[in-house]
């Protein structure tokens, strides 16, 4: 059977151990085709029980006696769940605050902790809240800090060798996305590490796009430090709360800049003077916002039961048909890969470029334009990202998704919309 016909998707779905899945979530429309869980995963279906749960028996009938039956260690227990997906030990993850903020704790640490090197290294197809956040912290720290970011040759990936030659005696920490934002390039994290290591850099990973789409051994890495957020292929809830990981020798010899009550040694001894916790939870600062805290666990579950293993061969076999599809039906029309062709370096989305990529996406998203709705997302100048969440997508997600990109963009029905861009693309 050819791969290029709808029979081949339909095959593919019935055979697909993981198909069953796709029920375990919010579906409100069941044509519509979501491609953006990698900018915020669906609702899984028993998310709202479990907070409205939280909000009628655990706040409403429990109220403050809530804090010692249920909510006090709530971060450290989701932070366990999480700790296999990135391939960590349960006390070396928290779960606290946004990515941006965490990375900015964790990179004041590092900086703190190698004071005798000044430099930052990154490189400019991080995600721009990452840089953001370095360059405020180099400007913080003063005289002589400073961020540098390693050029790309194509906008795609980012050259080893070119990174490990902006390494040297001076660089205090590495941070960098495992996996691209945009174009979903995937660095080694273990060769990496090791490199930055080897000249005594510590190295920071944001796990935002790789953690629930790809395979993260941090341990196995022996990673320093790494940040994420949950709300991408975790499926958390808009603005869920982040996570954060410290290797565990490294706990004791790195401090938070910010020395709030939940960092405390014993934060309910009220004492005057702080004393940083000897475990992970000296990253943490202040309350967590419990409700959105508690969305993130049902979420974990499912990846959980599903397994790693079991989603990253299915993400790397939907992605393999999205490229087969886009060779045959999308480049002829003018579309360019921007993601890596080979799986092995790449996390779980393809980007895809045309010059009236913007209005592709508008009429994707627009429900009378083609037969169904498409929901991928744009990114600056000309870029389609069409995620695939192995949780939720199917062979036919992908199939009929190519289809409508061809239809739109042969019959130029992106015509009828205006070049103007949306606040939220
Ligand atoms: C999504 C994402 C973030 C998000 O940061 P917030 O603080 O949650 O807004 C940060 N870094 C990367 C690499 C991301 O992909």
């Amino acid at each position: 059977m050819s791969l290029i016909n709808r029979a081949f998707a339909v095959k593919a779905d019935q055979e697909d151990a993981l198909a069953s899945f796709r029920n375990r979530f919010f579906i409100a429309d069941p044509k519509m085709i979501y491609l953006d869980g990698n900018s915020l995963g669906m609702l899984p279906a028993h998310t709202s029980a479990c907070i409205n749960d939280v909000v009628e028996n655990e706040w409403g009938t429990g109220l403050i006696r809530s804090w010692n039956s249920h909510w006090y260690t709530r971060s450290q227990q989701i932070a366990a769940k999480l700790a296999p997906i990135v391939g960590a030990r349960p006390d070396e993850v928290i779960i606290a605050d946004s990515t941006s903020v965490n990375l900015f704790k964790l990179a004041f640490a590092a900086l703190q902790h190698n004071k005798n090197r000044k430099t930052i290294v990154s490189d400019e197809l991080n995600f721009p809240s990452d840089l953001y956040v370095l360059q405020g912290l180099a400007s913080l720290m003063g005289e002589g800090y400073q961020l540098k970011l390693v050029k790309s040759a194509n906008g795609i990936d980012i050259d080893q060798y070119e990174l490990e030659q902006h390494i040297d005696e001076n660089t205090a920490l590495v941070s960098l996305s495992h996996v691209l934002f945009k174009s979903a390039y995937m660095y080694d994290m273990a060769q990496v590490t090791r490199i930055a290591q080897q000249k005594g850099a510590l190295v920071l990973w944001d796990l935002s796009h790789a953690a629930g789409a790809v395979l993260v051994n941090l341990n196995r890495c022996h990673a320093d430090l790494a940040i994420g957020c949950t709300y991408k292929y975790l499926n958390g809830g808009p603005g869920s709360l982040a996570y954060l990981y410290v290797r565990k020798d490294l706990q004791a010899q790195l401090q938070s800049p910010i020395w709030g009550w939940f960092g405390q040694e014993n934060p309910f001894a009220f004492d005057l003077d702080y004393q940083p916790a000897k475990r992970i939870e000296r990253f943490l600062a202040g309350t967590p916002p419990v409700l959105s805290l508690s969305a993130i666990e049902p979420a974990l579950d499912l990846l959980i039961e599903a397994g790693m293993d079991q989603l990253r061969q299915k993400s790397i076999a939907l992605s393999s048909y999205l490229l087969d599809l886009f060779y045959k039906y999308l480049q002829p029309l003018g579309f360019k890969l921007q993601s890596p062709a080979d799986a092995g370096s790449r996390g779980s989305h393809i980007s895809i470029s045309h010059p009236e990529a913007y209005r592709i996406c508008r009429a994707l998203i627009h429900k009378n334009t083609g037969s169904r709705v498409v929901i991928p997302d744009f990114r600056e100048p000309d870029v389609i990202r069409l995620g695939i969440a192995p949780l939720y997508n199917s062979w036919c997600d992908i199939y009929d998704a190519v289809s409508e990109i061809k239809d739109i963009t042969q019959n130029r029905w992106f015509e009828k919309f205006p070049q103007s861009k949306e606040t939220v693309t």
